[in-house]
């Protein structure tokens, strides 16, 4: 009797819980599902798909829908230009973690690409660059060992060449299923940007909705100049945990990029369609010849 009543009350507890995280998970993401008309989650109009740009803007609002690594590098790179780094890197289980083999198939047929990330050299304007684009469709842009490693093989990369690097964020933290070995790319990725630094070469990051967690207190934080898109979710703990622990109402459009530009996280706030301008004129600005040239 009493087993009985203890399994129905975990089940339907369970089933409640679920519905409502998946309700906060569709609210919380803006995204853009298969067939000819999609519902922006921010200002709720139903858009017929073929008015969405290769931008991939709420043509009412001009929400900036998340992007693919493949989106941002058609609408960010010179034509023809992007060679991939590191593309066979694949993701192990480390921890033996359980069911996390199938967590991975999933978020890789999901996303379409084998990890969190896409690294590779392209260029801007012209300009030569080593960039690296997350990607929130895999497992929420979470940074577990491939995505640390293939970030640092990346900066290495830049700093072998004197190239700059530039990372487009978007994470919803480090990767629990990989446990501390997550956390350790937090300090792999740091010290190679270190090392970036120290050679006198320029790294930027642009800051996409949402960059969270384990990136955020990382190398999200740490570029010489820091852009982000308008309205991007940016923090390190959520919230709702925040306003659990210091039991204050948080003040309005706390952890939006606008807020964050306010208090001194973020350098300039770009749009979309502009951001490939911008990144070109910092490039530019940044170069090696155009340097020598004003000195
Ligand atoms: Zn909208």
């Amino acid at each position: 009797m009493n087993l009985f009543g203890k399994k129905s009350y975990v089940s339907i507890d369970g089933g409640e819980r679920t519905k409502k995280s998946d309700k906060r998970r569709q609210k919380a993401e803006p995204s853009i599902p298969d067939g000819m008309w999609i519902k922006c989650n921010t200002c709720k109009a139903i858009i017929y798909k073929k008015e969405v740009t290769e931008y991939k803007l709420c043509p009412n609002c001009d929400a900036h829908f998340r992007m693919s690594p493949a989106e941002r590098i058609a609408v960010t790179c010179d034509e023809n230009t992007f060679e991939e780094l590191d593309a066979g890197m694949r993701p192990q289980n480390p921890m033996s973690y359980p069911e996390y083999d199938e967590v991975i198939k999933k978020a890789q047929k999901k996303a379409g690409i084998p990890e969190g990330v896409v690294t590779g050299r392209c260029r801007i304007h012209g300009q030569d660059t080593v960039m690296a684009i997350m990607d929130s469709h895999f497992m929420m842009g979470s940074m577990g060992s491939v995505v640390g490693e293939k970030v640092t093989r990346a900066v290495e990369y830049a700093t072998a060449h004197s190239l700059p690097i530039i990372i487009f964020t978007t994470s919803g933290g480090a990767r629990m299923q990989e446990g501390i070995i997550s956390l350790m790319q937090m300090a792999k990725v740091s010290e190679a940007l270190g090392r970036h630094d120290e050679a006198g070469l320029l790294y930027v990051t642009v800051l996409t909705d949402p960059t969270t967690g384990g990136v955020t207190a990382s190398f999200a934080m740490l570029g010489d100049i820091i852009l982000s898109e308008p309205k991007a979710l940016i923090g390190f703990a959520g919230q709702r945990v925040i306003q659990a622990t210091i039991h204050q109402q948080l003040p309005e459009g706390f952890q939006r990029a606008e807020f964050q530009l306010e208090h001194g996280f973020v350098d300039r706030i770009v749009h979309r369609e502009k951001l490939r301008d911008e990144l070109g004129k910092i490039l530019r600005l940044h170069s090696q010849p155009e340097r020598e040239g004003t000195e």
